[in-house]
Order: structure tokens, then sequence, then C-alpha cells
């Protein structure tokens, strides 16, 4: 066998061997042993997380081929330079990794893994990087849900006028989508329709243009819940199991973005000084700092 692939995965195995979990082009998963691969330099850093080479494999009595030559495409080196980036890397290896089957081709998988990787080459992992290929990879997994009407009665979720109670949605991972206010069980925790928005937005944006993303934090966190629900759902096997740097990338993200607000914030105030100084230079009265309005009428005593 000879494919292209992405090391999903690689760890010692027995004294000098590695076993390496790949994900191919056109084979689906498939997982090897590299024999001598800890102390020769015979593989370079084909076998390293991330990297993507050309290899050569050939079958063995077991499950397990024998990866017997790789050749270098990239090994995506730069990623390593962003906490954020590799670990969100990290996070979609692993779920490309847990959610695929063993030779089964996922073609489309293993593509949208490689350009994301290629993404985070040049681009810092943000939230909405991560959420647009949550959403993205369920639907090249097939498992896509519905996001614009109710899986109940099929009523619109958009382009009517919407009463404050239809702006809530509740989340059904038996019928792969999202129940109206009508159709959600009274129990049901409900969630703003604004993250199926943003949702939606994420898949529809193409991959390149999804670094200019821009997404309210509140709900933009609803809909990452509801994307780990489906991952999720449809993977039984995990159990408790945290993808591979989750956790660390949801509060990595989060950091970076109070960072970034942070950082607009103190923006605006220089611009605002900037803007109240060339007024200053250009003759114009300087703001008095505390305008004296006078004594207002809710100063004043009420009347007797
Ligand atoms: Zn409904």
């Amino acid at each position: 066998m000879q494919d292209l692939a992405i090391v999903l995965r690689s760890q010692p195995f027995r004294e000098r061997d590695r076993l390496v979990t790949l994900l191919t082009e056109h084979h689906g998963k498939i997982s090897g042993i590299a024999n001598g691969a800890i102390h020769s330099k015979r593989f370079g850093g084909t076998l390293d997380l991330f990297a993507c080479s050309h290899f050569r494999c050939k079958e063995t009595q077991s499950e397990l081929v024998r990866i017997e030559e790789a050749n270098l495409r990239n090994d995506f080196l730069k990623i390593r330079t962003q906490l954020e980036s590799v670990s969100a890397a990290g996070y979609f290896a692993d779920l490309c990794l847990r959610l695929t089957e063993e030779r089964h081709p996922a073609r489309e998988v293993f593509l949208l893994l490689a350009h994301y990787l290629h993404l985070l080459e040049s681009h810092i992992a943000t939230y909405e990087i991560v959420r647009s290929f949550e959403i993205k990879l369920l639907e090249r997994l097939g498992w896509a849900p519905v996001l614009d009407e109710c899986v109940g009665c099929e009523a619109p979720f958009f382009g009517e006028e919407l009463s404050p109670e239809d702006s809530f949605v509740s989340l059904t991972l038996e019928k792969g989508g999202f129940l109206c206010h009508n159709c959600s069980p009274a129990e049901s925790r409900k969630m703003p329709l604004a993250a199926l928005l943003w949702i939606i937005q994420a898949r529809e944006t193409l991959i390149q243009h999804t670094p200019r993303l821009n997404f309210p934090l509140e709900p933009m966190q609803e809909a990452a819940t509801a994307l780990q629900h489906f991952l999720r759902w449809h993977c039984p096997g995990l159990g408790n199991y945290s993808f591979r740097s989750h956790t660390m990338l949801e509060q990595f993200l989060a950091e970076a973005r109070a960072a970034a607000k942070l950082m607009a914030d103190s923006k605006i105030m220089a611009d605002a000084k900037i803007a109240a100084d060339s007024k200053l230079a250009a003759g114009a009265p300087a703001p008095s700092p505390q305008p004296h309005l006078g004594p207002s009428q809710y100063d004043r005593a009420p009347e007797p």
C-alpha cells in the first residue's frame, strides 16, 4: 500500500519500534509499526505528530501494517511555535483518530485535516477556527446536525419575526438537531438561537476565511457545548474520555480572547485620546473632564 498520510498518533513500541496511526488519503485510518524507528534516522521526522508524508507500507498477518518507507511532504513544524495552534492541531488529530474507523476510506476528513493544519501554520487558533473544524468534521463524517429548522415540527428557525421565547431552542441528539420552543420538553436545557446562527456561519465559511470570523463569546460557548455533544453522540465508546488537548485548548482560547478584548479596549481609549489631543492641537476647546451640568432636578430634595 502506498498513500499520502498524516500522523494522528505516534508512540514507542517494544524497545526499538514505533507504533503509528495514520490518516491516509485513500485508505482511511491505518495503524502500523515502524521497525527500528527509535534509534535509526531512517524515518526522519515522518513519524512525528501531524507530519504529512508519502508512506509505503506492507500488510502483515495482523491488523497492523509494517511501515517500510516514508517521504516527508510537510512536517507542519511552524504549528508548534504557538501554544493555541499546537493544542488545536492536537485536538483536531485526536478527533480524527477517535471518530474515523480503521481502513474505512475518509478522504474528505483527510483533506479537511490537511487544510486546517496548513491554516494553523499561518494563523493562531481561535474559538472560531476550532468551531468551524468541528462542524465541518461532523459534515464530512455524515453526521451534520439539522440547524435551520425544528426537527420536531419542521418550523424554520430563521427568516420570520421571532417572539422572545422563539429565540431559544433545545438540543436533541436522538433526532440530530434542535427543537423549537413549542416542541421542547419543559425540563430541557435552553440554548440561544444565536448559537445556531454562529454554527451555520462557521459551516458556510470557506476554511481560508475562518480566521476572519468573530463571534460573540457567550453564544459561541453554547455552540461549543452543542458541537461537543454531537461529536460524542456518534462515538458512544468514548465514555468520559476527554479529547486530547481539548480542555487546555478551551482555556488558552478563552485567555487569548480576554487578552484581545483588553487590547481592543485600550486601543479605543488610546484612539479617543489621540482624537482629543489632535482637536486640542487644532485649537478646538479642550473637553472638560467633568462636564459641569449644574444641580440636576434629581439632586434636589423631594418636594414636600
Ligand atoms: Zn417544533
